[in-house]
């Protein structure tokens, strides 16, 4: 019987689809991209339903109570302020924690997303 390796927990954190070490590389590189000039708070997740046009729509902030319906835009319509809104803390922590499946980049870009020609770097 062929004897049992225990796991790394970076290993065990990159099967659940996190990040790779080369991943994580890049992050850290670039973490000015993910900390511009905004005091982080932890990780939220805002859910929005627009009630005029009926768009889903989800937006991710590094403060708590920044994004509120009275100062959120149905990306679809335009209308403001006619939303539901729900809010998942995914992290209180104010330091990204790079091996956390609960940062942002784990879930921005969607998986398979096509980086897309109007794009702009400044
Ligand atoms: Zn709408």
């Amino acid at each position: 019987m062929a004897k049992r390796k225990k796991k790394n927990p970076e290993r065990v954190e990159m099967e659940k689809g996190i990040l790779s070490p080369e991943e994580a590389e890049k992050v850290k590189i670039n973490q000015k991209l993910y900390f511009n000039h905004v005091n982080r708070e932890g990780v939220f997740l805002h859910s929005f339903i627009c009630n005029n046009c009926g768009l889903h729509f989800n937006l991710y902030s590094w403060q708590e109570n920044r994004h509120r319906v009275d100062n959120t835009t149905c990306p679809e319509c335009k209308t403001m302020g006619r939303l539901r809104h729900w809010r998942l803390v995914l992290s209180d922590n104010p330091e990204m924690q790079i091996n956390s499946g609960r940062e942002i980049f784990n879930y921005c870009p969607a998986e398979n997303a096509q980086f897309m020609s109007d794009s702009r770097e400044d």
